[in-house]
Parts: structure tokens; C-alpha cells; sequence
């Protein structure tokens, strides 16, 4: 991926980010691709934790939003669960699409922000521990960021939508299941931070 610098659009709808976008951001040249019927959106089970869903995300693209696009939750608090990229009628790869944004917006220092940043950190931590993202240690992660008493607080507001989750088969219950996986993968994820830190350093 090349590491040209994102432009500034000087109006609205110059297109000169939205080609920046297709061109540098992974599975976006599917994006031109995208007409907005907002399967990704209504298929989302944390639509509600993000300023903008993905269907409306991509149109902001479109619409020459760099500054909205690269500060917006959408893509710290995906837990790329694929149910967009599953149900998307044109197959645009709409995780990959929100992952690699989110690595171009914290190089070019828009770094998240509070709520956003908590959620990011709980779910690289189940990735790590577990070599996958499990909602529920993810979501605990993240309510008791904010402290013990709001983290219960946090927990019994959103029961209700576990007790869904989980008769609807969208969620298990008991302990997080660690995948075979996960030793490799932390030697994968210490070598690629040993990779970028070198870039970084232009060696
Ligand atoms: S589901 Fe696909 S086509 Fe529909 S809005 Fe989302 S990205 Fe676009
Ligand atoms: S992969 Fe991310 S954006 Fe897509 S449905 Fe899951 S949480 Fe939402």
C-alpha cells in the first residue's frame, strides 16, 4: 500500500478523495461499486456504538468528507463480525474497507477519541488473549474501561440486547473460546509491529 498523503478536497463532492480512497484504501475499489441500500448498515450489531454506519460512511466519502470520514467512529468500534460483508448484494469487502481507513487515519494523526479508542483497545485485547474477537469479553473490555460502577451500569443497559443476541444464536454463552491459532497469531502481530516500526523509521 502506497503511503502518498490523503487530499484535501476544496469543495464539496471533488472527487480527488473519494479516488484517493479507491485507489490506496484495501477493498475500495470495490466501492464505486456500493448503491447505498444499506444492508451493511441494517446488518450491523454495533450500528449503535458508530457516528455514521458504513452505508453512510462511504457516501461521505463520496461527498469529498475527508476530515468527517477519517474522524468517525465507524471504523475503531467494527468488530468485524462480516455480517456486511456477507449480506453486501455487490460483494464489496466493507471490514476490509473500514480496517484499512482506520490504519490511513491514525497515520495521518487522526487518532480516536475517547469512547472510540476505549472500544479499539478492548477489542485487540481479545484478539490477543484469544486470537479472535469474542463480543462479549470485547464489550465487557470496553463498559469497564470506564470504571467499575459505570461498567455495571453499562452491562444492564445492554442486557437486553445480549438476551437477544443470544437467543437468536448471534452470541454463546459461557467462557471466551481461545482459537488454535492464537500463539501464531501473536507472533504474527508482535512481527508486523516490528515491520511497521521499522517503516516508520525509514529503514
Ligand atoms: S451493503 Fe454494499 S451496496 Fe449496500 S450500502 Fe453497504 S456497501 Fe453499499
Ligand atoms: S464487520 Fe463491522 S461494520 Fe460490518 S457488520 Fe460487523 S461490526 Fe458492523
Amino acid at each position: 500500500m502506497t503511503a502518498t498523503s490523503i487530499p484535501t478536497p476544496s469543495r464539496k463532492y471533488d472527487l480527488s478523495f473519494a479516488r484517493w480512497v479507491y485507489k490506496n484504501v484495501e477493498g475500495a475499489d470495490r466501492l464505486p461499486l456500493c448503491m447505498q441500500c444499506g444492508m451493511c448498515s441494517g446488518s450491523c450489531p454495533i450500528g449503535g456504538e458508530m457516528d455514521n454506519g458504513p452505508r453512510k460512511l462511504f457516501m461521505m466519502i463520496r461527498a469529498g468528507m475527508k476530515e468527517e470520514v477519517l474522524t468517525a467512529s465507524t471504523m475503531w468500534n467494527c468488530t468485524q463480525c462480516y455480517n456486511c460483508v456477507v449480506r453486501c448484494p455487490r460483494q464489496v469487502p466493507v471490514t476490509y474497507i473500514l480496517q484499512s481507513l482506520a490504519a490511513h487515519a491514525h497515520r495521518e494523526g487522526y487518532a480516536p477519541k475517547k469512547a472510540t479508542a476505549r472500544f479499539s483497545k478492548a477489542f485487540w485485547l481479545s484478539v490477543r488473549w484469544f486470537g479472535r474477537t469474542d463480543e462479549r469479553l470485547a464489550t465487557m473490555l470496553y463498559f469497564f474501561s470506564y470504571g467499575i460502577k459505570e461498567g455495571i451500569m453499562r452491562a444492564l443497559a445492554n442486557l437486553p440486547i445480549a438476551q437477544k443476541m443470544v437467543m437468536t444464536g448471534r452470541m454463546g454463552i459461557g467462557l471466551p473460546h481461545r482459537s488454535k491459532g492464537a500463539g501464531s497469531l501473536r507472533a504474527i502481530l508482535a512481527k508486523a509491529t516490528e515491520v511497521e516500526a521499522r517503516e516508520r523509521a525509514g529503514k
